[in-house]
């Protein structure tokens, strides 16, 4: 015993343990493979919009991060229970939102992040600026068609990363919406039970995740694979052709590697949603009127138009303790959020009849020359016009 206390003594006196301990460096600057020709540069501007911060999202963030993507938005609406301890946290930030934490993990090296504990179907269209990456690696099918429809209206670059743990498989997609014409998109690989099984995250029912317990080896290996093809698909023209409109298996237990052809589908419903005209504003809210937009867009004064939003426009609202209806006009970016308040301290909520996503020129002229913030329109919305023919989509600061 007291044998064995001297030799640990000696082995923590030794010279060579201090002195890896004291020098270990703390590497600032990204460690990139020098292949020939990859242009690292492309990464410096651009940010990675992660939908998903779980057992894959997390190290596929640090992988991203350590390979030279220096902006992050995290989305992720769950925290850390007791047995994300063996899947992807430490005992010390159980019951902490996953995108908080892993925000935090990030800016400590000198990222820029913004960490947003909300789900994928809350993420304003604001967040995926150009020049920008999505990367779902969420679990749930509602999650990705919410990131999904982001980047095809936004013609962003969309990368699906994913694993099944009872086949010790990872599996990598790439669709690139950044094309034109576009012929293929996630949505093409759904038919209609795809979407009839899935669940919205404000209804009743459990959205509890489904890959609970996926081994940390097998989340890790698909993160770091992953990562290197994100990354190599960015910086290399050759990669990108080769790896684009593609879903590849990786499989460590053999055979290792295999690939398919995404499926196209003519009648799909994804594909159809890609947005015409984009304008990123550098105005927000308070500085901008329906008026500006519509002289930006080049509509004529006084021609019909539609105006749409990535929020709702509500007509109607009752109060949720005197349930007192109120008429109006609110922009509201969900029907269970709260428009206002009302005279008795209960919450104003929309009457889901009398919200929608789009109203005419006319039911908007009494706001039409006020800023939008004077009827609530959030910052990073999208709000389009549509007159003639053609279609021009603002999005906010
Ligand atoms: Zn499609
Ligand atoms: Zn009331």
């Amino acid at each position: 015993m007291i044998e064995a206390a001297a030799q640990l003594s000696n082995f923590h006196a030794s010279p060579i343990l201090n002195g890896l301990i004291q020098s270990e460096p703390i590497q600032q600057g990204p460690i990139q493979p020098a292949v020939s020709g990859w242009a690292w540069a492309a990464l410096n501007a651009l940010t990675a919009v992660m939908v998903g911060v779980g057992a894959i999202g997390r190290v596929l963030s640090q992988h991203l991060f350590w390979l030279g993507i220096r902006n992050f938005v995290l989305v992720d609406y769950k925290k850390y229970r007791d047995v994300s301890v063996s899947t992807q946290c430490h005992a010390a930030e159980i019951g902490r939102y996953k995108a908080a934490v892993v925000a935090q993990q990030l800016r400590r090296q000198g990222a820029r992040v913004a960490g947003l504990p909300i789900p994928a179907e809350e993420l304003d269209p604001g967040w995926l600026r150009p020049p920008c990456i999505v990367v779902a690696s969420a679990d749930r099918h509602s999650a990705d068609l919410a990131a999904h429809k982001l980047a095809l209206a936004q013609n962003v670059r969309f990368y699906k990363v994913n694993l099944e743990p009872a086949l010790i498989l990872s599996s990598f997609r790439f669709y690139d919406y950044t094309m034109d014409p576009l012929d293929r998109c996630l949505e093409c690989g759904w038919d209609d039970s795809t979407y009839l099984r899935q669940r919205s995250i404000h209804s009743c029912e459990d959205v509890s995740e489904r890959s609970t317990g996926s081994p940390r080896p097998l989340s890790e290996l698909t993160a770091g694979w992953a990562a290197l093809l994100i990354v190599s698909s960015l910086v290399d023209a050759a990669a990108a052709e080769r790896l684009r409109g593609r879903e590849f298996l990786l499989s460590p237990l053999g055979p290792v590697l295999s690939e398919s052809i995404l499926p196209e589908k003519t009648d799909c419903l994804g594909c159809h949603r890609r947005s015409g005209s984009l304008v990123y504003l550098v105005q927000s809210p308070g500085e901008i009127r329906f008026h500006d937009l519509a002289l930006q867009a080049g509509f004529q004064p006084g021609e019909e138009l539609w105006v749409g939003s990535s929020g709702l426009f509500a007509r109607r609202c009752r109060c949720s303790k005197c349930c007192k209806e109120v008429a109006g006009l609110w922009w509201v970016k969900f029907v269970h959020q709260a428009a206002g308040w009302c005279s008795c301290g209960g919450r104003l909520l929309p009457v889901p009849f009398h919200a929608s996503s789009g109203l005419s020129r006319q039911e908007l002229h009494g706001v039409w020359s006020s800023p939008l913030s004077s009827l609530r329109v959030g910052r990073r919305a999208a709000v389009s016009l549509k007159g003639s023919g053609r279609e021009v989509t603002f999005i906010l600061r």
